[in-house]
């Protein structure tokens, strides 16, 4: 396998193999980065909210690997056979995936097309990395957190963009390779009715694949 002697490093807290079910067809691995652009109530995963380094600046924080494409490469490729006969592969989450494009493009070059790459993003993200990652991403899981831009700033900590990201993703991504996320967030989108939210996506937008999901709170 070539190595592209890349620069390109990632700081990511946890690579899960084996996974079947929860990040698309087939067998995947899940790999997950740090930092995220939100800062949502019921964060799955708060440690990508911790630091990468150690005080001093230099030392990486316990459990937080820094990696090149190539690297990540090395550590993933033993699942290859599980990822060719199930048409399964690498799904990126954390954190936020799109944070990693340049990342996520150059792993691509190294693993080639043999395997399938999924993201779970949040796509709080620009137009740029959205076309930039459309040219090597074969599916998008989105969490799109609430249709409600009030709940949503009270949850994310951030200003809505939903229908502006959708609309983004429309015009980029073929819509068999989206599923939409619109989840029950408790305390904040409790009574709110998800199927009105979906038939609303589904009138504005092309997306067919729409699922409801419910949120476990967490004590963060
Ligand atoms: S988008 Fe995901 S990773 Fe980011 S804060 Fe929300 S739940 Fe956590």
């Amino acid at each position: 396998m070539q190595d592209f002697g890349s620069t390109i490093k990632a700081p990511i807290f946890a690579i899960s193999r084996l996974r079947m079910g929860t990040d698309g067809k087939g067998i995947t691995t899940l790999v997950a980065f740090m930092g995220c652009p939100l800062n949502c109530k019921y964060c799955l995963n708060p440690q990508c909210h911790e630091p990468v380094y150690e005080t001093d600046g230099t030392t990486l924080l316990k459990n937080i690997m820094m990696l090149t494409p190539q690297n990540l490469y090395e550590l993933v490729k033993v699942d290859n056979p599980y990822f060719q006969t199930t048409g399964g592969g690498i799904c990126f989450g954390g954190g936020e995936p799109t944070m990693y494009a340049d990342f996520i493009v150059e792993f691509r070059k190294i693993c080639g097309h043999r395997w399938k790459i999924t993201l779970e993003t949040c796509l709080h993200c620009s137009d740029n990395v959205i076309k930039q990652l459309s040219e090597v991403v074969d599916h998008w899981i989105v969490d799109i957190k609430t249709m409600d831009p009030p709940a949503y700033e009270q949850y994310t900590g951030k200003t809505s963009g939903v229908l502006q990201q959708l609309s983004l993703l429309q015009m980029n991504i073929p819509q068999e390779k989206v599923t939409i996320k619109v989840p029950q967030i408790p305390g904040f989108t409790d009574g709110r009715d998800l199927d009105l939210d979906i038939k609303d996506i589904e009138r504005r937008f092309n997306f067919t694949d729409i699922i409801k999901v419910r949120y476990r709170t967490n004590n963060r």
